[in-house]
């Protein structure tokens, strides 16, 4: 088997899905989930190198996506695979919740060392990024005795019942569940290209004041006393709702009311965080201190982890408050230590460097392809905004889709987010000359897609 990293461009070899390809697809259609969300193009992976996969139909594609921002040390890193193959022969499994093993404390002192909650810490181990973000609810639930909870809308934290009750990215993932199970209000999100008020382009100032004011002078004023609310929960960066980064002034104020109110303040870096945005959190870029945070995807190149990492004087609660049979699995929290190792020895630093030239390479784009809106981001967490152009800032979630499958047949993987947003999300490996041709291809298929 030849290494796909010897590849410098896509290969499209066959028609896509192939034939291999067709029968899987076929095959998940008559037994998976149909809820998944799947994009409107299909690929049917078989293996993966770096930045590179393969299909089952041999044809090669540069993944811009790392399985929705999950293998930050791209696919595969050899040395995350024996990090795995070494802990997998040695012990597989015991139960952290009953007995004890080194990874847990090893991985939990590490993230004491990294995470932007003031230490000391205590950090609850996960298997996904809803998990992590549970925990942080009735953490916040038990430490405060409040019950209610601030969320944004385009938000996205998870799809069990607790997370969910924040969820507000696509109305599909809410369609058919009637009742919050969570006292949850949802309020506006600071996005400066769209001021959520008025749609209009926005200055950081502005809308954050605006955001702000929402809070404290309505809902403060007339639905929810600030004394019965446990906790706000954040993105830093919306993630599924877009890839928004949030201004620096509006986050401090979220510190700033929740300080004023003994609210406790959650940021979810499930998405944004190790190392995605060019910085190991997303709160490091706006020197934010949330007193939880809550983390998965990145954290172990691909295996099922998630944490939720809390100042200790609020993890302080009784055996069997809360726990997890898998969480905190020796072989994934292994792949943890490896993934952090691999992101400080380099792969943070490449995430700020390449990003930015990913991000300068998409606004040269703008000036040619009117149908993108925005261009934002920190870091390789990078957002594309498409709407109709010939001036007009109409949301184009067609020509959205479109893209992403003209990308798709060249080789390109992308995948949407929020309402017309392409995110960019790749492993944190990516290089300038692997940008090089995903611009190339991006451009192509954008022309294509706009005929
Ligand atoms: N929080 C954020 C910010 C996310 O982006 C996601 C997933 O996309 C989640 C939570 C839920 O993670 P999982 O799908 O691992 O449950």
């Amino acid at each position: 088997m030849s290494a796909i990293t010897e590849v410098k461009r896509p290969e499209i070899k066959t028609e896509l899905p192939g034939p291999r390809g067709k029968e899987i697809v076929e095959a998940d259609a008559r037994y998976v989930n149909p809820a998944y969300p799947r994009p409107a193009y299909k690929l049917v992976v078989e293996r993966g190198e770096g930045a590179w996969v393969e299909d089952v139909d041999g044809n090669t594609f540069l993944d811009c996506n790392a399985g929705v921002a999950v293998c930050s040390t791209g696919h595969c890193h050899p040395e995350v695979v024996k990090a795995i193959q070494e802990q997998a022969a040695r012990l597989i499994h015991m139960c952290g919740t009953d007995y004890y093993y080194r990874h847990m404390p090893d991985l939990a002192r590490k993230l004491e060392e990294l995470v932007p909650v003031p230490g000391p810490t205590r950090t609850h181990f996960a298997n996904s990024g809803t998990e992590a973000v549970e925990c942080a609810l009735k953490l916040a639930m038990y430490a405060t005795g409040r019950e209610k909870f601030i969320a944004f809308f385009n938000s996205f934290h998870g799809r069990t019942l607790g997370s969910l009750s924040l969820t507000s990215s696509k109305i599909a993932q809410r369609r058919g569940f009637k009742r919050q199970a969570l006292d949850v209000v949802h309020v506006p999100y600071p996005n400066t290209f769209r001021h959520p008020f008025s749609g209009e382009q926005s200055d950081a100032e502005t809308v954050s004041r605006a955001c702000l004011d929402w809070i404290e002078q309505r809902l403060f004023l007339t639905t929810t006393p600030p004394e019965e609310v446990a906790a706000i929960v954040v993105e830093a960066v919306q993630g599924e709702g877009g890839y928004v980064p949030a201004p620096k002034q509006f986050l401090h104020g979220l510190r700033r009311i929740c300080d004023e109110h003994g609210i406790l303040l959650v940021v979810d870096e499930v998405q944004s965080g190790f190392g995605r945005t060019g910085k190991m959190f997303a709160c490091e870029h706006y020197d934010l201190k949330p007193d939880i945070i809550t983390l998965a995807k990145g954290i172990a190149s691909g295996l099922p982890l998630g944490a939720c990492v809390a100042r200790a004087d609020l993890m302080n609660w009784k055996s069997g408050a809360h726990a997890s049979t898998f969480g905190g699995n020796p072989v994934a929290c292994a792949a943890a230590l490896k993934t952090i190792e691999l992101l400080e020895g380099g792969l943070v630093a490449n995430a700020a460097e390449v990003g930015d030239y990913l991000q300068a390479g998409l606004r040269r784009l703008m000036q040619k392809h009117d149908c993108i809106g925005d261009v934002r981001g920190l870091g390789l967490m990078v957002g594309c905004e498409l709407v109709r152009g010939n001036g007009s800032r109409e949301a184009a979630p067609e020509l959205r889709d479109r893209v992403e499958v003209e990308c798709f047949n060249r080789g390109l993987i992308v995948l949407g987010c929020g309402y017309n947003t392409i995110r960019w999300s790749p492993p944190l490996t990516l290089t300038r000359e692997n940008v090089d041709v995903a611009l190339e291809i991006f451009d192509e298929a954008l022309t294509a897609a706009c005929r």
